[in-house]
């Protein structure tokens, strides 16, 4: 008889360890590492990852009894799971402090397997770019000397593989040309055989930005992003699996792809905090990117404005090289921003949102120009929220600790944090007075007002209660450019990449929305998003004018903003507080949270897990534990600590202290490794 054979592998669950079964006597070859397997589970079955070679009865953990190990199911030798992916994800798994199973799931999502399409096969698709993109010629630019050079920089660090190590900072101003550098590198590493990958922010990713990468680098492009489609994902797997297609352009997941050789990877708005998932497992995608750089010897290029302080960081201390470009392509103006102070300019009144009359001439005067203005509010929705005039009471959320907000043309009180919805109320719930008033100001709102003060003037508007679909998003952005509306009004969603040739005029509407977030990145990021929405104005060839409205013109933002203190203080201002504080990128932080239905189960759990924890000498410092700063989410209250300590490593020993505990106390924790925004 022949000997058995083992084989551990990880299931997709946020379980720890791996699971070993017993290879069937009758298959002969070796499973392969990157393969995948089915196996039976609990009372079920499950695909697994084969993540380690074969083992023999005498190399099976000790614990294990042998005649209880049950065998395998199907085999599927195909390496779903390319050598360079993997070693991302046991990286991603150390030090997100997440099962290799549940990371693994994130990057091989079962529909790429074909398991949750109705046809298993992938089918040959058409990845004849040449004919999809017929008749749509290329662009073609001369780069300017300062684009050749960094061009340069970035194609002879790929083919130096010692050289290849250090990530480049692309920074370069809002229409600087950044996205040619990166189209020109690319055509120069897929010209040697290599694959590219390019990340950008989930908004970015439109049919635009994929017809002009496909007729820019004249091959077949994958757009990537977590709703593709379960058969759409299976077939587009396989064809990055098989090197059919060698670009991959995707939001943070696709930092997982499958391609092969790769030769370059690029962040494009490095910055930008959608690159953090959160939930599952928490990761960095700009992060992880570095790494898989570093995994297989390529260059990474992170490109940005208003680059994050974590990356500054780094190209102080040298590990990352700067390439700046400092002006617009064409010598196009940056914008003047000018800022509007709400507490002394005269205002509109019947109006919620705080409106300058400075503000509506200088729309109206545009738009008389015959040229476009973008309206920039931070909150969707009709009004904030609700309040009774008569006892003062604001509905709030039934299952949240959140105020709901107006939304008017839908009749609704909605929670922004949970998706809570209820019937606006004629009555106050609490004291049956009719006097029930909508406060704050809301893109509804604004929608619906701006028109009312000026005749005639067309506004489309732009969030995430309006564009519910891709193609919706196309066709906003696609009216607003063939000029059928003067005013494009919104929130985040108008603040990435998309180019406005007639709009001179941006309107911040209030400033102070984005000060208030509760994390120590708010000032940071305030200033990278009116940067980004700054840079609408004045694209082309016109001067472009930006208004900001806020009740702090002094605010360090502000003053940043207009020029009236410098960009390199900002950041150099910035750094100290974290410094003196120690968060990133001077200590290392991770957020453990507890969730129960009973407040104080909650707090007793968390409360329990800290004095376990100690402080080991002061290597590591804990803060809290406090309620979290949503409090109850769905009918679930949440419970914060905070472990920071000066180095990865005792972060990683505490955090996985804190695990075993769990683990232990048979807690379940939600773990957060370098946490974005407190909330
Ligand atoms: P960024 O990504 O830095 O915002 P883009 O690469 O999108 O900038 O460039 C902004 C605009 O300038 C685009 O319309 C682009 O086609 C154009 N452009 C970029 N480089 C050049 C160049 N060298 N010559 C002429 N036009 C250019
Ligand atoms: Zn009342
Ligand atoms: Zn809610």
């Amino acid at each position: 008889m022949t000997p058995s054979r083992f084989i551990s592998v990880a299931v997709p669950r946020p379980l720890e360890g791996l699971f070993t079964y017993r290879i069937p006597q009758d298959s002969p070859e070796k499973i392969p590492v990157g393969s995948w397997v089915e196996v039976s589970f609990g009372r079920g079955k499950t695909h697994a990852f084969v993540v380690e070679p074969e083992k023999s009865e005498s190399e099976i953990p000790k614990d294990l009894e042998i005649s209880k190990i049950k065998e395998l199911g199907s085999l599927h030798p195909e390496v779903v799971l390319p050598e360079d992916v993997l070693k991302l994800c046991r990286f991603a798994s150390d030090y997100y402090q997440a099962p290799l199973g549940e990371v693994l799931n994130v990057a091989v999502p079962a529909a790429s397997l074909g398991l949750r399409s109705k046809r298993q096969e992938a089918r040959e698709k058409d990845w004849d770019v040449a004919r999809r993109t017929a008749g749509k010629q290329a662009k073609v630019v001369e780069l300017t000397s300062t684009q050749n050079e960094c061009v340069k920089a970035i194609t002879d660090a790929a083919s130096s593989p010692t050289d290849s190590s250090a990530p480049f900072l692309l920074h370069g101003v809002t229409g600087s040309g950044k996205t040619e550098v990166y189209l020109t590198a690319a055509r120069e590493i897929l010209a040697r055989g290599k694959s590219v990958l390019l990340l950008v922010p989930e908004i970015a990713l439109t049919p635009q930005l994929h017809e002009r990468m496909e007729t820019g680098l004249g091959v077949p492009v994958a757009l990537w992003h977590s709703a593709m489609a379960a058969g759409h994902r299976r077939d587009e797997t396989a064809a990055i699996r098989s090197g059919k297609i060698r670009v991959v352009v995707g939001a943070r997941s696709a930092v997982f792809a499958p391609l092969r050789d790769l030769g370059l990877i690029v962040v494009d708005e490095e910055h930008d905090v959608t690159y953090k998932q959160e939930d599952r497992v928490r990761y960095q995608a700009r992060d992880l990117a570095v790494f898989r750089g570093k995994i297989v010897g390529c260059p990474v290029v992170l490109g940005s404005a208003t680059p994050s302080l974590e990356t500054l960081e780094r190209v102080r201390e040298g590990k990352y090289k700067r390439l700046s470009m400092l002006d617009r392509v064409g010598g196009g103006q940056l914008p003047a921003i000018e800022v509007v102070n709400l507490c002394e300019e005269p205002r509109i009144h019947g109006i919620q949102a705080p409106i300058a009359e400075k503000t509506l001439n200088a729309i109206r005067d545009t738009v008389a120009r015959g040229e476009q203005v973008i309206a920039f509010l931070n909150r969707r929705g009709y009004a904030s929220s609700l309040i009774c005039e008569d006892c003062g009471d604001v509905p709030q959320c039934k299952k949240c600790s959140l105020a709901l907000t107006v939304h008017k043309k839908s009749r609704l009180l909605k929670c922004h944090w949970c998706g809570y919805q209820e019937k606006t109320p004629d009555v106050c719930v609490k004291c049956h007075s009719a006097n029930l008033n909508p406060t704050g100001a809301g893109t509804e709102s604004l929608e619906e007002q701006i028109p009312q003060l000026l005749e005639g003037i067309r506004v489309l508007r732009l969030d995430r209660d309006q564009i519910t679909s891709a193609s919706r998003l196309e066709k906003t952005l696609d009216d607003f450019r063939q000029k059928k509306a003067d005013v494009l009004l919104g929130t985040q969603m108008l603040v990435k990449g998309h180019d406005f040739p007639s709009v001179t005029l941006v309107v911040v509407i209030l400033a102070d929305a984005l000060f208030s977030w509760p994390d120590f990145r708010a000032a940071e990021r305030a200033y990278q998003i009116l940067t980004q929405v700054s840079g609408r104005a004045g694209r082309a060839s016109h001067h472009g004018r930006v208004l900001v409205q806020t009740f702090q013109p002094d605010h360090p933002v502000i003053e940043t903003l207009t020029g009236k203190s410098s960009m390199e203080d900002f950041i150099a201002n910035e750094r100290n507080l974290r410094e003196v504080l120690s968060y990133p990128p001077f200590g290392r932080i991770a957020r453990i949270r507890v969730e129960d239905e009973a407040n104080a189960k909650a707090q007793k759990m968390s409360e329990a897990l800290v004095q376990g924890l100690g402080t080991s000498g002061g290597a590591i410092q804990v803060l809290g534990p406090s309620p979290a700063h949503i409090e109850r989410v769905e009918g679930v209250f949440r419970w914060d600590f905070v472990i920071r300590t000066k180095e990865i490593r005792s972060l990683h020993q505490a955090v996985h202290q804190v695990r075993k505990m769990a683990n232990d106390k048979q807690i379940e924790i939600l773990i957060d490794v370098d946490p974005y925004g407190m909330g």
